[in-house]
């Protein structure tokens, strides 16, 4: 046998939509700044630099849930497959809590499972990602929805959330960046990754703005109902008779169980133009070749969206209204550091960095190695989500964990101060 590589010639390559310099991600930079940790460090490390708090004590679910996933599996009913777009007794259970808050009301049908938030986004990219596309995303963002773009070869036009405004959308720019081949827009509500809360006005604006270019919104709602500011969760399908609202969301955030893989996509649209224009079918078509979740989780659903209890939901919004407290308040104090605006919801904030201010700290990634290296503390740097010299941080961890992490950042950015 000859050896191969001299002789023959190989048609296959990897896929250049999918190499690391086309696609950033969350976890790929993360890994990168753990890299950095000093092993010699005695402290704990203080991750602030993703949305998955459930490792924190005072964050453990509820034990309905974990009563209705165990009861689920002893019940020996969900031991096979599902149907590809979900359970009946879940996806109905999905529509009618997801109800109580739009005017009108969803049907089973219009709820498909998925495995988690994350297979929901693959979906509805795949589904629109005709020859030409493009697709409108926020920046700052969640660099999913361009990983899965660029998978897709769906092409992405930015436009800006504005600091000044409470993170609102510039309206103007969504217009004129749209063209006749641009397919939707995404939102992100409560939002990840600036912690603001859409007022109802402003997503009005979004929905008769939308509706003029002729194209339809995909409504992140992964932290549906994890808001404690002054502005109250407001679901886009509220405006869904305007112009056509793809939901996607899940139990992850709420319930704090990421590692259950439960979630959503929901068509809101009491006009049917979805259905009209083809996209329901695809949907369909999509999640017959796709994997489902686990058949005992949508087993589990009914019971822990029903029996849920609001003190639960509570505790949690309470935990992290105190961490917004405790962030707004430490975050102060750090004068190479500012917030442009307290966060009303969701687990995250962006504050931006003043590297002028620092010595030998050339970027925000420069400062998340440093930071992770001298401090253990993990924080995410702003590029990874659109925002050059801004950073990311999570505020959702358990309180004195936060309090030591702030404190840490606060010493750090006293070491590295420019002296005059
Ligand atoms: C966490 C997150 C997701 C993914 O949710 P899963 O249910 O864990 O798949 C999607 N969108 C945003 C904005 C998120 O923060």
């Amino acid at each position: 046998m000859e050896n191969g590589s001299s002789t023959a010639r190989w048609c296959f390559r990897g896929n250049e939509a999918m190499t690391t310099e086309s696609v950033s991600t969350i976890r790929g930079v993360l890994t990168e700044i753990y890299r950095n940790i000093n092993e010699a460090d005695p402290r704990p490390i203080i991750p602030l630099g993703h949305g998955d708090p459930s490792a924190f004590p005072c964050f453990r679910t509820t034990p309905i849930a974990e009563d209705a996933v165990a009861d689920a599996v002893r019940s020996a009913k969900f031991n096979g497959y599902a149907s590809t777009v979900g359970i009946l007794p879940a996806r109905r259970a999905i529509s009618e809590y997801l109800s109580k808050d739009l005017p009108y009301k969803l049907s089973p049908d219009d709820i498909y499972l998925t495995l988690g938030c994350n297979q929901a986004i693959e979906v509805v990219l795949a589904v629109l990602a005709r020859p030409n596309a493009n697709i409108l995303l926020p920046r700052p963002g969640f660099p999913t929805y361009e990983a899965r773009a660029a998978f897709n070869r769906l092409e992405v036009r930015h436009f800006d959330l504005l600091p000044e405004k409470g993170w609102e959308v510039d309206l103007d720019t969504v217009e004129a960046l749209a063209d006749k081949n641009t397919v939707a827009m995404v939102i992100i509500n409560p939002g990840n990754p600036c912690g603001n809360i859409f007022t109802y006005e402003h997503l009005k604006k979004v929905a008769e703005t939308v509706r003029k270019l002729g194209i339809l919104v995909i409504a992140d709602e992964v932290y549906h109902h994890l808001a404690f500011g002054s502005n109250p969760f407001v679901p886009m399908g509220v405006f869904a008779s305007i112009a056509p609202v793809i939901t996607v969301g899940s139990i992850s955030k709420r319930w704090v169980v990421p590692g259950w893989r439960l979630g959503w996509l929901v068509t809101n649209d009491p006009n049917g133009i979805l259905q009209e224009y083809g996209i329901v079918d695809c949907i369909k078509a999509y999640l017959n070749i796709s994997p489902d979740p686990a058949t005992f989780i949508q087993g589990a659903v009914p019971q822990i969206l029903e029996k849920t209890k609001d003190d639960f939901f509570s505790k949690i919004v309470d935990i992290l209204r105190q961490d917004a407290d405790i962030f707004y308040s430490r975050i102060k104090e750090i004068p190479c550091i500012t917030c442009p605006s307290k966060p009303e919801g969701c687990m995250f904030v962006m504050v931006k960095l003043n590297q002028t201010l620092l010595e030998d700290i050339k970027d925000d990634f420069d400062f998340c190695v440093k930071l992770a290296k001298e401090e253990s503390v993990i924080v995410l740097p702003g590029v990874t989500v659109g925002l050059k010299n801004w950073l990311r941080i999570t505020f959702a961890a358990e309180p004195s964990s936060l309090e030591d992490g702030l404190a840490r950042v606060k010493a750090f950015c006293q070491r590295h101060v420019k002296k005059q």
